[in-house]
Parts: structure tokens; C-alpha cells; sequence
């Protein structure tokens, strides 16, 4: 008999477990990686250009902010904010353009690890509980195959979209038409910048801020009886657009605004704040409308804190 759980998404057996599995070598997913490492470092300083790396860096802001960030994250997953459909399905392209999976791929990877956080004992590889160069290898190259493992139900509304069960069935191969523009518009260079590189940095980055943000950082909320916290991680609250106040979302996972205090930098937030008033997006969920997770540990954490535009 399947029974759900705290995450709607996640569905559990008598004997399902977070604790009990085992981490195995993922040829595609380690391979992918590689792939794009190599071409990205070596293509990188052989085919170096001050254009190349512009368009890297604006393909890589634009790719992790409105894709991976607004799109996949702050609306697909936990639909903390309403938008038309267009628009989402735009924002969610650029969060395929990233380079991690495709739409289902994500939910199913940010919802194993959003349940099994909350469960009292979890595996070591969702809650990056290995030393620093075990945890990279693990999450670069390998993947958890759980003895019994959550059944994840995504909701029609996105399981039954012909959109996105095209991008989840094409999720690596959407990088050749931005190639090809870029090899149009830039050559070799505009390629293996826009490309390899920036995959290269986002799926690094990515790793590397899950890594901080469950190990050490700044602790507003602390929530009980859970395997791990989640941390605050300031220095890259601009590079990651937002994404690394995870003690905030963990306290409020529903909040489309990540950086909740004054001086918490949200870029994300920034982007929807005007959207906000184009009317393009209505309905974002804020802390004040939630009910937090977890118990304030810091008497600086108050509302009168919060900065809402
Ligand atoms: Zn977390
Ligand atoms: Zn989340």
C-alpha cells in the first residue's frame, strides 16, 4: 500500500528508506561531465576570446537564473509563483539549455533529495555527508540506487505536457541548435564557451553550493528531527542568483523569494519583482505566508527583516 509522503510528489512503501542504498558509477551522467570538463578546459584556453567569454558569461547568467533557478526550481518544483504557461515553458528551455536533466529528471532529483532530507536518517549522498572530494565524485559522476526507494508521482500538468516530455526525451541534445547559432554568430570559440564551459561551471557550481549549504554556513532556522540543515552560503547569494539562502528555503520551501532579508542578494527575486509588475507573474508566495519549517535560532531573523519590494 503506497502512502504519501511530506513532499506530495513522493510516495512511500512499509519498508521504503532514504538510508539504504548504494552509490554506483553513472557512465552517462560521468561521461557527459567529463566530456564537457575537457573540451571546456583545454577548448577554453586554446580557442580563448574576450566575445567568448561574454557569451559565456551571459549564457550562463541567463541559463541559471531564468532556467534552473526561476523556471525548474522556483516554479516547477515547488510552484511558488503562478505565470502563463509560455512562459514557463520558456524559463523551463533555459533550464534544460543548463545541462543537469530535463524537466522530470529535475523534480525527480530535488524531490528525492527535499524527502529524504526531512527523514530523520538519510544516505550520505543526499545529504552530502562525504568529505569534500567524495561528495564530487559522487555527485558528478555517480548516482544512489536506493534498496527501496520513494515512487515519485509527477502531476499530470507536467507529466502529461507533450513540451516537456519533448525536452525530457532531448534534455542533452537541445545544446546543438544553441550551438549551431553560436558557431554561426562566433565560430569554435562562441562553442566551446557557450557550450562546454558553461556546462562545465553550472553543473560544478551546482554541486559545489549543495555542498556548502548542507555541511557549513549561517543557520537562521533550525529544523528538528530532520538528517540535515540546510545553510545560508552569503559569498554566492549573486552567482548563484539566489539559490544558496538554502536555510531559508528549507525553512520555507514554497517561497519564491530566496534572499528573505534585507541584506541577503536575490537576483532571482529581482527578475520576478518585474515581472511582478508587468503583470507576466502573480501570486508569489513570501515567508509571511507560510508557515516556516523550523525554529528561529537567531534573534537577527525576525520579520521586521524581510524586505519585500
Ligand atoms: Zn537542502
Ligand atoms: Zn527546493
Amino acid at each position: 500500500m503506497l502512502q504519501v509522503s511530506e513532499s506530495t510528489r513522493m510516495w512511500e512503501h512499509a519498508k521504503t528508506s532514504a538510508e539504504h542504498g548504494d552509490v554506483v558509477w553513472s557512465p552517462v551522467k560521468s561521461l557527459w561531465y567529463t566530456a564537457h570538463l575537457l573540451i571546456g578546459f583545454i577548448g577554453g584556453a586554446l580557442f580563448f576570446s574576450w566575445s567568448a567569454l561574454a557569451v559565456f558569461i551571459v549564457l550562463t547568467g541567463t541559463t541559471v537564473c531564468l532556467g534552473h533557478s526561476l523556471g525548474m526550481h522556483r516554479r516547477l518544483i515547488h510552484k511558488s509563483y503562478q505565470c502563463p504557461l509560455w512562459l514557463e515553458q520558456v524559463f523551463v528551455y533555459c533550464g534544460v539549455l543548463v545541462g543537469m536533466a530535463g524537466p522530470m529528471g529535475m523534480v525527480y532529483q530535488h524531490d528525492l533529495r527535499d524527502w529524504a532530507q526531512r527523514k530523520k536518517h538519510c544516505h550520505a549522498f543526499l545529504r552530502h555527508g562525504e568529505s569534500f572530494l567524495t561528495d564530487a565524485w559522487y555527485q558528478l559522476h555517480c548516482e544512489l540506487k536506493l534498496d527501496d526507494p520513494p515512487v515519485l508521482k509527477i502531476e499530470p500538468r507536467i507529466r502529461d505536457n507533450r513540451v516537456y516530455q519533448f525536452m525530457e526525451a532531448t534534455w542533452m541534445q537541445q545544446q546543438l541548435p544553441l550551438a549551431l547559432i553560436l558557431f554561426v554568430l562566433g565560430g569554435l570559440p562562441w562553442v566551446v564557451w557557450g557550450i562546454s564551459a558553461r556546462i562545465t561551471i553550472s553543473l560544478t557550481g551546482h554541486w559545489m553550493v549543495g555542498y556548502f549549504a548542507h555541511n557549513k554556513g549561517e543557520l537562521d532556522w533550525h529544523i528538528d528531527d530532520v538528517a540535515v540543515q540546510g545553510y545560508n552560503v552569503p559569498f554566492v547569494g549573486v552567482l548563484t542568483m539566489g539559490e544558496s539562502w538554502h536555510n531559508n528555503h528549507h525553512a520555507y520551501p514554497e517561497s519564491a523569494r530566496l534572499g528573505i532579508k534585507t541584506d541577503q542578494v536575490d537576483p532571482g527575486w529581482w527578475v520576478l519583482s518585474v515581472l511582478i509588475k508587468l503583470r507576466l507573474v502573480w501570486n508569489a508566495k513570501l515567508p509571511d505566508d507560510l508557515v516556516s519549517r523550523g525554529t528561529e535560532v537567531s534573534p537577527q531573523a525576525t520579520a521586521s527583516h524581510f524586505n519585500y519590494l
